[in-house]
C-alpha cells in the first residue's frame, strides 16, 4: 500500500447497532489515522487517507465489540481525492449500494446500564428504559436499513440536549446508540387502568404492589406483552392456567438472579453462561427435589424454564426502591388460544382484559412481534434450541458457499421460514402454528419485513409437500417464481446439513411427530440415505394405525390401542389394554369401539411417527391419556425416566420396519407385576435407542457413509439422544451431526428446505 493517497475498508457481517462505529473511530484515532467511518446498506464502510497501517484490520478483527459479527473485510485503493480529512470522524449513513446489511437481534439489558438504573445519582436512575450501544432494543425496533434512529419506532422522541451530547461525543458509552432515552426525552411508562386518586405515579410500585397481592399484569417488554404473576402463590399460578386456558403447558419464569435459580434449579456453569448471555434466552434446568415452587407451573415435568430480567423494566420489577421487588414470577407470553404474541397497547388491552388484571404499557411501539428463545443443554455437549428467536433472529445463518436467492415456508407447527441469498441464510423468529389465521398476517408481515432489511428476492420457494399444510398453501400463493415441493424429513436433514456445511451423502434419522410421506402414510420414525438434493427412505419404525387420525394424536391412548390391533389377535390387545389401566380410565365398551376404528383403514391412517410411539408408552404407563399442549405425552414419560440399563425386545419386519409392540407387551406385563415406572419408562428408552443406533450402524456398514444426521422433534428427548449418541461413540467411526443453530423439531426445517431449494436451482 502506498505511503499516500486514500483507502476505503468495507465490513460486512453484524457491523450495525452493537457500538461498531465508535469502536472503529476510537481505534483510528489511537493510531492517529485520519478519515470516516459510516454504516451503510452494505455494512460500514471506512476510508483512510495518507498511509495505511497494515495491523489496523488486524487490530480492527481482534478488538471488535462482543456482538460484531465481522464476516468480509474488502480493501479498495481509491483513486480520487487526497488529503481532505483532518481527523477522524464518523459521518451520516450512506443510502449507496445494493448488499445487505444484518440487523442485530435485541440485546438484553448490559451490566453498565444496571449499575447506572440503579444510582440515584445518575440522572437514567430508575429510568426503564436505559440502554446504550452494547444493549437494548435493535430488531424489534428497526422499521428500514440503515440501522438509523429515523428508521426505527425511536424516530418518534427529539433527543434532549444532554442526550444529544452523548449521542455526539465519541468517547461516551453512548455514542451514536440509535435508542438513546433519558426520563426527560424518552419513552415513559403508564399503567391501564389507571387507579384512582394515585398521586404517586410509580406504576411500577403499584405493579408490584398487585404482583404481591396475587394480581395478574399484562407487561410491555420487547418483543411484545408477557402475563406475569407471583409465581410462589400457587393460586395466582392456578388463576392464571385457568384464564389463559392453558392446559398443562409449562410457564417461563424471571428471577433477579442466577443465586436465586439454584434456590429452585441445578445450574451448570455452563447454563449460567447462557442465562448471562447477551441473548438471554429461557434455559430448561433441572428442577432441586427440595424445589418450593408449585408444580402447577410445569405439570409432569422434570425441568423448569428460567430466564434473568432482560430489560431495565424487567429488572425493575425485582430490584424496585421503596419496595423489595418479586422474588419469583412468572412470564409468559401474553396472547390468546395459540395466537401470535400481542405487542400493540391497544389491542393488548382488547385482547388480555380477561386474563390481566392491570397493564404495564409504555409509548416506546414494538415494530416487530419476537417471542422469548427457549434453549437447553444437550447430551451431545452443546445447547439446544427448543425455540429460536428474541436475541437470535435474525442472526445469519452461514451456509459455506454463495447461491441464488430462495426461501423456505417453513412447516405448520412452530412455524419459521428462512430466506437466503449470498452465502446467509435468514431464519425468522417464531411465527408459531400457521393452523391459527392470525399467524398467516404475522407470517406476511415479518416475510415483507426481512426481505426488505436483507434485499433479499427469492427466485424460488420451498414448502413442505403436505397437501394440507397451511404454510404450504401460503407458499403457493406468494409472488416467487418456483415453488419447489419438499419432503418433510428431507427438511429435517437438510437443516442439519447446512448447519454442519457437510456436503456429501449422510445416514439421516429422523425421530418426528408426523410429516407426510409420499405413500400417502404419515412418516416420522425415518432412516434416510441423503444428500441437499434428494433422499432415499432406507429404513422406518412399522407404521401403526391411528384410531380416529388426528383424534389419536390428541389422545394419545387411542395411539396404544391401535398400536396393539395392530399386533395382536383381538382378545390379545383387549387383555393387554385392560392390564395397562386403560379400561379403568375410560370403559371397556370404549376401549373395544377404538379397536374396531383401528381395524377400518378409511378411519385409522398409518403411522410410522417415532413421537406417536412415545406417547402411546406413556398411556399404557398411566402417565397422560390425553395431550393439552404438544409432546405432553411424551415429556412426562422422559421426566419420569431413571438411569438405568436394560432393554426390551424389538423385531425387525418387511422394508426393514422396526417393531416395538413386543416391547409394549412386555412392559405392560411387567407393570402389572408391580413393576416401577420409572424403571419400566427406562427400559422402554433404551430399547428404542438401541434399534435407532443398531440400524443407523447397519446402514452405515452397508453403504460406507460414516456421517449420522440425527434430526426431528423427538430427539428433544435427551434420555432418548444421550442413548444414541452413547451406542454411536461405542461403535467408534462415526461422525454424528445434530442442530445447534436451529431447532431439531419444525422450528427448524425451513432452513433446511431452503438449501434444497438452493441445490434444485443450482442443478
Ligand atoms: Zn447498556
Ligand atoms: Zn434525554
Ligand atoms: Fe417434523
Amino acid at each position: 500500500m502506498s505511503a499516500m493517497g486514500r483507502i476505503s475498508i468495507r465490513i460486512s457481517g453484524v457491523v450495525q447497532g452493537v457500538g461498531f462505529r465508535p469502536y472503529v473511530y476510537r481505534l483510528a484515532c489511537q493510531m492517529g489515522l485520519k478519515g470516516t467511518v459510516q454504516n451503510g446498506p452494505d455494512g460500514v464502510l471506512i476510508e483512510i487517507e495518507g498511509g495505511f497501517p497494515v495491523d489496523f484490520i488486524e487490530r480492527l478483527r481482534a478488538g471488535a465489540p462482543p456482538l460484531a459479527q465481522i464476516t468480509g473485510v474488502a480493501v479498495e485503493k481509491m483513486t480520487q481525492g487526497s488529503n481532505i480529512y483532518k481527523d477522524f470522524r464518523i459521518i451520516e449513513s450512506s443510502q449507496d449500494g445494493g448488499f445487505s446489511t444484518p440487523v442485530s437481534a435485541d440485546i438484553t439489558v448490559c451490566p453498565d446500564c444496571l449499575r447506572e438504573l440503579a444510582d440515584p445519582e445518575d440522572r437514567r436512575y430508575l429510568y426503564p428504559f436505559i440502554n446504550c450501544t452494547n444493549c437494548g432494543p435493535r430488531y424489534s425496533i428497526v422499521k428500514e436499513i440503515p440501522y438509523d434512529r429515523m428508521n426505527t419506532t425511536m424516530a418518534a422522541f427529539n433527543m434532549c440536549p444532554d442526550c444529544k451530547a452523548e449521542y455526539t461525543d465519541p468517547a461516551n458509552r453512548r455514542f451514536h446508540a440509535e435508542p438513546v432515552a433519558c426520563p426527560a426525552c424518552g419513552p415513559s411508562l403508564s399503567i391501564a387502568p389507571e387507579l384512582y386518586g394515585n398521586s404517586s405515579k410509580d406504576n411500577i410500585s403499584l405493579a408490584i404492589k398487585e404482583l404481591k397481592e396475587g394480581g395478574i399484569i399484562a407487561v410491555k417488554g420487547l418483543g411484545g406483552f408477557h402475563l406475569a404473576c407471583d409465581a410462589s402463590n400457587g393460586a395466582a399460578v392456578a388463576g392464571l392456567r385457568r384464564r389463559k386456558r392453558r392446559g398443562n403447558k409449562p410457564f417461563a419464569l424471571m428471577v433477579r438472579s442466577v443465586t436465586e435459580i439454584k434456590k429452585f434449579c441445578h445450574v451448570s456453569s455452563e447454563e449460567e453462561k447462557k442465562l448471562c448471555s447477551p441473548e438471554g434466552p429461557v434455559v430448561l434446568l433441572r428442577k432441586k427435589d427440595t424445589c418450593s415452587l408449585p408444580p402447577d407451573i410445569a405439570p409432569g415435568n422434570k425441568w423448569f424454564g428460567f430466564m434473568l430480567p432482560y430489560t431495565p423494566l424487567h429488572w425493575l420489577l425485582f430490584n424496585h426502591k421503596e419496595s423489595d421487588g418479586m422474588d419469583v414470577l412468572v412470564m409468559t407470553s401474553g396472547n390468546i388460544s395459540e395466537e401470535p404474541i400481542v405487542i400493540d397497547n391497544d389491542e393488548a388491552i382488547k385482547k388480555l382484559s380477561d386474563i390481566a388484571d392491570r397493564f404495564v404499557l409504555h409509548d416506546r411501539e414494538i415494530h416487530a412481534r419476537v417471542d422469548d428463545s427457549v434453549v437447553y443443554s444437550s447430551p451431545g455437549g452443546h445447547f439446544s434450541f427448543l425455540r429460536r428467536s428474541r436475541g437470535y433472529a435474525p442472526g445469519r445463518i452461514e451456509l459455506g458457499r454463495s447461491g441464488p436467492h430462495v426461501m423456505g415456508a417453513g412447516g405448520d407447527l412452530k412455524n419459521t421460514f428462512t430466506l437466503a441469498k449470498d452465502s446467509m441464510a435468514i431464519v425468522s423468529q417464531h411465527i408459531g402454528d400457521m393452523e391459527n389465521p392470525r399467524a398467516h398476517a404475522f407470517y406476511l408481515e415479518t416475510l415483507d419485513k426481512l426481505k426488505r432489511l436483507f434485499r433479499v428476492q427469492p427466485e424460488a420457494i420451498a414448502y413442505d409437500m403436505h397437501p394440507a399444510y397451511h404454510s404450504s398453501s401460503l407458499a403457493l400463493d406468494l409472488d416467487i417464481p418456483e415453488k419447489i415441493a419438499v419432503q418433510h424429513h428431507h427438511a429435517h436433514i437438510a437443516s442439519v446439513l447446512a448447519e454442519s456445511g457437510h456436503s456429501g451423502k449422510v445416514i439421516g434419522v429422523v425421530l418426528d411427530g408426523t410429516g407426510y410421506g409420499p405413500d400417502g402414510t404419515l412418516w416420522g420414525g425415518e432412516f434416510l440415505i441423503a444428500d441437499a438434493l434428494d433422499f432415499k427412505r432406507a429404513a422406518h419404525f412399522k407404521p401403526i394405525p391411528l384410531p380416529g387420525g388426528e383424534a389419536a394424536i390428541k389422545e394419545p391412548w387411542r395411539a396404544a390401542i391401535g398400536l396393539l390391533s395392530s399386533a395382536f389377535s383381538k382378545d390379545e390387545a383387549i387383555a393387554l389394554a385392560l392390564k395397562a389401566g386403560i379400561a379403568g380410565r375410560y370403559s371397556e365398551e370404549e376401549l373395544i369401539k377404538v379397536l374396531g376404528i383401528a381395524k377400518r383403514p378409511e378411519l385409522s391412517p398409518l403411522s410410522s411417527g417415532a413421537g406417536r410411539l412415545f406417547e402411546a408408552f406413556s398411556s399404557v404407563l398411566g402417565l397422560v391419556d390425553k395431550n393439552t399442549f404438544e409432546a405432553e405425552a411424551a415429556i412426562a414419560l422422559e421426566s419420569i425416566t431413571e438411569d438405568m440399563e436394560g432393554e426390551y425386545d424389538y423385531y425387525i419386519g418387511g422394508m426393514g420396519a422396526l417393531d416395538f409392540s413386543m416391547a409394549f407387551k412386555q412392559a405392560i406385563i411387567e407393570k402389572a407385576a408391580g413393576g416401577r415406572a420409572a424403571a419400566i419408562s427406562a427400559k422402554f428408552h433404551n430399547t428404542v435407542a438401541l434399534a435407532v443406533a443398531e440400524t443407523a450402524l447397519r446402514l452405515s456398514s452397508e453403504t460406507g457413509i460414516r456421517h449420522i444426521a440425527l434430526s426431528g422433534g423427538v430427539f428433544h428427548n435427551r434420555t432418548l439422544l444421550e442413548g444414541v449418541l452413547k451406542r454411536f461413540s461405542k461403535a467408534g467411526g462415526i461422525q454424528v451431526l445434530t442442530n445447534r443453530l436451529v431447532p431439531p423439531g419444525d422450528g427448524g426445517i425451513s432452513l433446511g428446505q431452503t438449501l434444497i431449494a438452493r441445490e434444485k436451482l443450482v442443478k
